[in-house]
């Protein structure tokens, strides 16, 4: 017995999100410890491992498991507003159990191709709190601060305060400029500012028309009830309200879609908050029946691009190779900059320390999103 081994392999991905051929990987225990390309150190033992590709694990930067058993019931291309509605008439008597498997299976299936880390987005206190024993989640849980209008908001709001007092590894987050109101925004602010948020940001097609009473989100609000009118908003172009109320300025935010945002939006955020990332769930904007218009001005600004899935229901599955061939088969965005962006890049900027980071044998694939996507045997790397 060797307390360390090498593995070599065919073909590997670089931090740069280039592929090279033969990499090796010291691995201790569960653990790789070290790693490189070419000549491997040569006084351990070594296990030549079949041909195929070695990834490190893959991060879904934004998902909602809760929502997972709504997987293939929902109607593509009625927009945003529509899967709302859709999802509002489907929930009742759903149970907690219900979700949680439907999560579980989701979860595990996205470990099977390569996704190791999520960051989920969940409105349900049970549910948040179940998480943690899915076997295959790991990652960041956002508990989604929903209510645009009293008493809802405030009902949200101490709802939060229990849930953090009993789990303080629950990270407090908004949904929108139109999910919480600003009651909500100060209490997200005060509790954390120091941590990472989590807001989904020009999604629909008009969110910016809201300040001014006018598009499909402000009459959404106000066919649910939940439409208020407040100083801080109206007619305040809704980038500067979310930069007054502080939404922008949180350690590390996480800008989910910036679908419909246009170049002044852009420039906006590019002006402001260089250093916050935004996420892209191509297949979920798909789904809607959404284009993306502005890959070029989001690729050139100084934002970071991370790579989601959204929930299962507006996507096929939670997996990220699945998501990055759909991507990658557009062919805007150069498959080293989407693989860099669900893997080091993520790292990174969610602060994913190596040593808990898995690595994947893609067996057969070629160096190449298609190939990999299309691999059908993945096998993590053990010691
Ligand atoms: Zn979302």
């Amino acid at each position: 017995m060797h307390l360390f081994e090498v593995y070599r392999g065919q073909w590997a991905l670089t931090p740069d999100g280039d592929f090279k051929p033969d990499p090796w990987y010291i691995v201790a225990g569960t653990e790789i410890v070290d790693s490189g390309f070419g000549r491997p150190p040569q006084e351990f033992t070594v296990r030549q491992l079949p041909e195929g590709v070695v990834l490190p694990g893959l991060v879904n930067s934004h998902t909602h498991c809760e929502l997972s058993w709504l997987k293939g019931r929902l109607t593509p291309h009625r927009g945003l507003m529509g899967m709302a509605r859709e999802i509002a008439a489907l929930r009742e008597g759903v149970t907690l159990q219900e979700m949680t498997r439907a999560a579980n299976d989701l979860l595990e299936a996205a470990y099977q191709r390569g996704t190791f880390f999520f960051n989920d987005i969940c409105n349900d206190p049970q549910f948040i709190a179940a998480l943690p024993s899915a076997p295959s989640f790991f990652g960041n849980r956002f508990f989604e601060i929903l209510g645009f209008s009293p008493p809802k908001d405030k009902q949200r709001i101490a709802q939060a305060k229990q849930l953090l007092e009993n789990d303080p590894n629950v990270l407090p987050t908004i949904h929108s400029a139109y999910g919480s109101s600003p009651e909500v925004m100060r209490f997200v602010r005060e509790k954390a500012r120091f941590t990472t948020m989590s807001l989904h940001l020009l999604e629909a097609p008009d969110e910016m028309s809201l300040p001014q009473e006018t598009g499909e989100v402000y009459q959404f609000l106000c066919d649910i009830g939940q439409y208020r009118r407040y100083s801080e908003l109206y007619h305040v172009n809704l980038l500067e309200y979310l930069f007054n109320m502080g939404m922008l300025s949180f350690k590390k935010l996480l800008m989910v879609h910036l679908l419909h945002a246009r170049d002044s939006e852009i420039d906006f955020l590019s002006e402001h908050v260089p250093h916050n990332a935004w996420v892209l769930c191509q297949r979920s904007n798909e789904f809607l029946g959404y284009t993306r218009q502005n890959w070029q001005a989001l690729l050139l600004s100084p934002m970071r691009m991370l790579i989601g899935t959204d929930s299962a229901a507006t996507a096929p599955d939670l997996s990220v190779i699945d998501e990055l061939a759909a991507i990658a088969r557009l062919g805007v965005v150069p498959e080293s900059t989407l693989l860099k962006a669900a893997t080091w890049s993520a790292y990174e900027y969610l602060e994913i320390r190596s040593s808990r980071i898995p690595y994947f044998l893609f067996k057969g694939a070629e160096p190449n999103i298609a190939s990999l996507a299309a691999a059908r045997e993945i096998e993590v790397l053990r010691g």
